[in-house]
C-alpha cells in the first residue's frame, strides 16, 4: 500500500512529492501532463527560476526525484478515487489500480475564456492572465485587456501599473455606472462593441477588430478568464467548493474526507503563482506526514 498518492504534477504536486519522499514516505505522483501554463514559453517570478520554461521546471523536479527510492511517478490520469476503511483505491484511465493511505489532490484549475474568436491562438504568447507573471515583458506597450466580468475592472487598475496605454474590450457587455466612473477616473479607454477577430502573427497580437468596424492596434495584453477546478475527483467524494472556487479545506489542505488533502490551486485559486502553489504543496505534505505519524505509521521507503 502507498503511504500517499499525489494527483497532479504541477508545482503543488511536485513539491508535495519531494517533501513526502524525503520524509521516507512511499509516495506516487500521477500526472496527466495537461497543465494550463503549457501554452507559455517562460515562467517568471519564482526566485532562482525566473524565465524558466514550464517543461524545464517539471524536468528539473523529476531529476531531483531520481535520487529518492521512496518516490515513483506515473504519466496517467486518475479517473476514480474509492474511499475505503483504511484509505483509498485509485483507478486510472490506463487501467492501473492501487491502494493508498492518503491522497493529495493537486489537480489545478482550467480557464473558461470569454467568447472571443481565436483568443486561444494568442494565449500564452502575447496575451496572458496575470500581470505579475508577464507584465514586465509588456511594460509601456499598447495593451488590450479582454474580459466580461467584474474582476476585469479590478485587473485594469493593476495592469495600469505596467502600461498606461491600455484599452479594455468587454466584447459586447455594457459597463455598470460604477465601473464607468472608475474607468473614467483612471483614464482607461473601454470598448464595449463585440469583437469580430484578433489578428497577428505567430501568436503575437497586432490588431483587435470590432463588430462596429473599429480596428485598434495592440501588441499584447491580458484576459480575465473564469478559473474552475480541472478535476471533479474531490467533489465526487463529497468535498464542497469554497468562495474562491477551491476545495474546502483547513489551512494545511485537510478536507472533511479523512485522508484526503488538497494543495495548490485545487485548494486556493488565487493568487495563481507557481511559488505559492509549490509552498502550498510543502505545507500539505508535512500535514500528511504528521497525520501518518499520529496513526503510528513511520516512514520507511517501503
Ligand atoms: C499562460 C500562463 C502563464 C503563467 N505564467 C506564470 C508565471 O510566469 N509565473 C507564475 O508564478 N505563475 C504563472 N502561471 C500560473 C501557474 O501556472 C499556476 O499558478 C500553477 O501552475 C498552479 O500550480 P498547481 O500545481 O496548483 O496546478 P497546475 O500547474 O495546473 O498542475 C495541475 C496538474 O494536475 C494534472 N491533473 C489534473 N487532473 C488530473 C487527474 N485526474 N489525474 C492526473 N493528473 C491530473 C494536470 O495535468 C496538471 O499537470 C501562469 C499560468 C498560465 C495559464
Amino acid at each position: 500500500m502507498k503511504d500517499c498518492t499525489v494527483i497532479g504534477g504541477g508545482p503543488a504536486g511536485l513539491n508535495a512529492t519531494l517533501v513526502l519522499g524525503r520524509a521516507r514516505r512511499n509516495v506516487i505522483l500521477v500526472d496527466s501532463n495537461e497543465a494550463r501554463n503549457k501554452v507559455t514559453s517562460a515562467s517568471h517570478g519564482f526566485i532562482t527560476r525566473d524565465g524558466i520554461t514550464p517543461s524545464e521546471f517539471r524536468e528539473f523536479a523529476h531529476q531531483e526525484f531520481s535520487q529518492y527510492p521512496s518516490i515513483s511517478t506515473l504519466e496517467d490520469k486518475v479517473v476514480e478515487i474509492i474511499k475505503k476503511a483504511d484509505g483509498f483505491t485509485i483507478r486510472t484511465e490506463m487501467g492501473r489500480e492501487w491502494a493508498t493511505r492518503k491522497v493529495i489532490l493537486a489537480t489545478g484549475v482550467k480557464e473558461k475564456f470569454p467568447n472571443i474568436p481565436n483568443l486561444r491562438n494568442f494565449y500564452g504568447k502575447s496575451i496572458f492572465n496575470c500581470p505579475y507573471c508577464d507584465g514586465w515583458e509588456l511594460r509601456d506597450k499598447p495593451l488590450a485587456l479582454f474580459g466580461e466580468v467584474d474582476y476585469t475592472f479590478h485587473t485594469a487598475e493593476i495592469v495600469r501599473n505596467w502600461s498606461l496605454d491600455l484599452v479594455i474590450f468587454t466584447n459586447g457587455k455594457e459597463l455598470t455606472i460604477s465601473h464607468e466612473k472608475k474607468m473614467k477616473k483612471l483614464d482607461i479607454r473601454v470598448e464595449t462593441s463585440g469583437i469580430r477577430l484578433l489578428t497577428g502573427k505567430d501568436g503575437m497580437l497586432q490588431k483587435v477588430e470590432l463588430e462596429n468596424g473599429l480596428v485598434i492596434e495592440r501588441v499584447g495584453g491580458f484576459v480575465t478568464p473564469e478559473l474552475v477546478q480541472a478535476s471533479d475527483l474531490g467533489t465526487l467524494l463529497g468535498v464542497k467548493l469554497n468562495e474562491t472556487g477551491g476545495h474546502h479545506s483547513d489551512e494545511v489542505g485537510k478536507t472533511k474526507i479523512t485522508g484526503l488533502f488538497v494543495a495548490g490551486e485545487a485548494s486556493n485559486v488565487y493568487p495563481a503563482q507557481l511559488i505559492i502553489a509549490a509552498a502550498c504543496g510543502v505545507k500539505t505534505a508535512m500535514a500528511v506526514n504528521v497525520e501518518l505519524i499520529h496513526e503510528g505509521i513511520l516512514g520507511s521507503e517501503k
